[in-house]
């Protein structure tokens, strides 16, 4: 593979299609026109995305140099919207059914309107949106960036990982992600494995491993688990890793209070998109069914059973879904803070 680094001029919008071959399939890049390389049905997706990967970080640059290059391409990728604005990030996007990726430099308005898709977390993550000066002084500070962190990460997740991931896997995944160290190893303690009630069953990791996103190491110490990230898409988020630790640990507390503790990991998973979408003040929030079923690795008409369970725990106070417009509207319950750590 030969990676076109040397212009400039380069686009950064990249695209990888996978095309039946002779008893498999075989990666094609529009950017590399030397030959394609077979993978396998299971290696497929990781391999495409590792692809896409490599030719961004080849091709960094500095954001006043980015321009959003679904705008250049005259918006096809989406729906209408009232014209681009906001920052531009990295969007990876998925079409005919995980047989074409495409990673591309992206503004807000063009990546939230652009259907499966996610914007891949990186620095800017370190900052919330742009917020009136009075808000400032929020009694949470931390809060809103970790609450962005792990919004972030459940959206990219829920494009980088096979649609039938399990639930307890993407918890898992979500604190590796959220707690990797620049080299994509992480440490996991056997005390964050019990408190994600992940740590009676090897099933999330074997899961995680044959979607080849990540790795376990061998001969674990007894008090931790290691474990090497394969998802290189992600060596594009390189905020503090405090930050993301404390985004981990916000998202390890969404998901195991008491109340959550008691039902199984799809309903904790639930709670921490859940907990991660909510305004904090009004303490309610809003969103799209199938966006939530896709982070959670369910389909919609499961949604209302876990909801149910998890109002029945007092984790959340109401909600109602509007199956015709597809949204969900939700309140937690009262009382029910997620904030950050004291
Ligand atoms: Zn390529
Ligand atoms: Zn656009
Ligand atoms: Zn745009």
């Amino acid at each position: 593979m030969r990676l076109r680094t040397a212009c400039p001029a380069t686009p950064r919008a990249w695209t990888v299609e996978l095309r039946p071959h002779a008893g498999g399939l075989v990666l094609v890049c529009q950017h590399c026109p030397h030959g394609t390389t077979p993978v396998t049905a299971v290696s497929a997706r990781s391999a495409a995305l590792a692809h896409l990967a490599r030719h961004a970080r080849g091709d960094l640059r500095p954001p006043h140099l980015r321009i959003c290059q679904c705008h250049e391409r005259g918006c096809r990728w989406h729906s209408r919207h009232r014209g681009c604005v906001g920052p531009i990030r990295l969007l990876l996007a998925c079409e005919r059914g995980g047989r074409l990726w495409r990673l591309v430099d992206a503004c807000s308005a063009c990546a939230a309107a652009t259907a499966q898709a996610a914007v891949v977390p990186d620095t800017a993550l370190a900052h919330a949106p742009p917020q009136p000066a009075t808000t400032r002084r929020h009694r949470h500070p931390k809060g809103p960036g970790e609450k962005i962190r792990v919004c972030e990460m459940l959206s990219y997740l829920a494009a980088a990982l096979p649609a039938g991931t399990s639930a307890a896997a993407r918890l898992l995944a979500l604190q590796c992600a959220l707690r990797m160290n620049t080299r994509m190893q992480v440490r996991l303690p056997r005390g964050v494995l019990r408190s994600l009630r992940l740590n009676a069953a090897p099933d999330p990791w074997r899961e995680l491993e044959q979607a080849r996103w990540l790795r376990r190491a061998p001969g674990n110490a007894a008090n931790e688990i290691a474990a090497e990230l394969l998802d290189v898409t992600l060596l594009g988020q390189a905020p503090a890793r405090p930050d993301r630790r404390h985004a981990a640990d916000w998202a390890l507390r969404a998901g195991s209070s008491y109340a959550a503790g008691a039902v199984g990991a799809l309903p904790r998973l639930a709670s921490v998109y859940l907990a991660a979408h909510t305004d904090p003040e009004s303490s309610s929030g809003l969103g799209e069914l199938d966006q939530i079923a896709r982070a959670c690795g369910t389909q919609p008409a499961e949604l209302p059973a876990t909801l149910d369970r998890l109002a029945a725990t007092g984790l959340l106070g109401s909600w109602r879904a509007c199956p015709d417009l597809g949204d969900l509207q939700w309140t937690l319950a009262r009382g029910t803070r997620w904030g950050p750590c004291p």
